[in-house]
């Protein structure tokens, strides 16, 4: 049997945040590689990183963030650093805080990013919404003219929060998609930097995307610690030291399969449906209602909700792992439920977790 067959027979419906579902093709071929890659009867794993075979990889894999964000390789350069989207909390400010950095907090991974820049320089609170547990995300807030940047969290992973547009601004504009890359059109060319950790919705983890302007990241500060400054890895290709190899190439497959599926206008079709469908049932389903009050702010990558009755969570949960659901526990931080829908996520899932719900209030109403 191939590894799509068990994965079939396997039927497991994962709603997990992150590391998040794949696709099925993109797991098979990772798998393949760590035997043979590229027909050259060795693993990805056992190969030089400067062979031409894995420059042909790294070489795609930044050619096709471009290609998806629509951007041009004069303009934009992309690296894939080690670190997760926590690193670049750190080297955001350190690279680019030079007097003064607004930041918008919506959330849990806002904060830790604030936190960071504030042990670098100073920071301008722009907006928050903290006041209402991040239950919706600020709007007609002013933007400071003098900052160096202003840094926002495009999608709360959390909280299920996101901007459904963007702030316009007269200062270079910093985003953290790590939890809805790719999941929706945006216009890149608004961006001077774009981040995101690989593992919930473009990869495994161990690699971090990022995308920065070429006339931004002249703007830096010189004289840093030469692995924490990004034109070290721009001018190497992302070759400095040893990059994450496998999970570059991970990235490099599923970027290739949304390709293949229709890039991200028709991912984006796709993920507005499973979110509809689902909202949808929360919000008519008389047992459940849904976190986040500001319903035009609601995620259509991470969808929390709660039970009406918390005193029945044992027997919804039982219901739901019963029909092979996994991962739809809310974070620790919020509790409740959150079905992550990310891009790999198929339309049936959805259906199933709406068909639990439904037999949920049939039987406990
Ligand atoms: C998960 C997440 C992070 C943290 O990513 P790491 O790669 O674990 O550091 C940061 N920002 C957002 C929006 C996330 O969802």
């Amino acid at each position: 049997m191939n590894m799509i067959d068990v994965a079939k027979k396997i039927k497991v419906h994962n709603f997990s945040a992150g590391p998040g579902i794949l696709p099925e093709e993109v797991l098979q071929q990772a798998a393949e590689a760590c035997i043979n890659f590229d027909n050259m009867n060795l693993s990805l794993l056992e190969i030089s990183h400067r062979s031409k075979n894995f420059e042909k990889v790294m070489d795609e894999a930044r050619a096709l963030v471009l290609e998806h964000f629509e951007v041009s390789a004069d303009d934009y350069d992309v690296i894939y650093l080690g670190g997760g989207a926590s690193l670049q909390f750190a080297m955001v400010p350190y690279n680019f805080l030079k007097t003064k950095a607004g930041y918008i907090n919506t959330g849990v991974w806002a904060s830790k990013a604030i936190k960071e820049a504030q042990k670098l320089g100073e920071v301008k609170i722009v907006a928050s919404s903290e006041d209402k547990k991040f239950g919706y995300i600020p709007k007609n807030y002013e933007v400071p003219t003098d900052l160096d940047y202003l840094h926002i969290t495009s999608n709360n992973t959390i909280y299920g929060t996101q901007y459904k547009s963007f702030p316009k601004v007269n200062v270079p504009l910093i985003c953290d998609m790590s939890s809805d890359i790719f999941s929706r059109k945006v216009d890149a060319k608004n961006f001077s930097l774009i981040y995101a950790g690989a593992q919930k919705n473009m990869g495994p983890a161990g690699a971090t995307m990022v995308m920065i302007r070429k006339d931004f990241v002249e703007k830096g500060k010189d004289k840093l610690l030469t692995m924490l400054d990004y034109k070290t890895h721009i001018k190497n290709g992302s070759m400095f030291n040893t990059p994450p190899v496998f999970p570059v190439y991970v990235v490099m497959l599923t970027l290739r399969w949304l390709k293949k599926i229709g890039g991200v206008s028709a991912i984006e079709k796709i993920n507005e449906e499973k979110a509809n469908l689902l909202y949808n049932e929360i919000d008519r389903n008389s047992m459940f209602e849904g976190t986040v009050f500001a319903k035009e702010d609601r995620s259509n990558m991470n969808v929390c909700f709660r039970l009406r009755n918390e005193t029945l969570e044992p027997e919804f949960d039982k219901l739901w792992k019963e029909a092979n659901i996994s991962g739809l526990r809310g974070h620790r931080d919020v509790g409740g439920y959150r079905a992550s829908l990310y891009n790999a996520l198929p339309i049936e899932s959805v259906k199933v977790l709406v068909d639990v719900m439904q037999e949920f209030e049939r039987k406990f109403a």
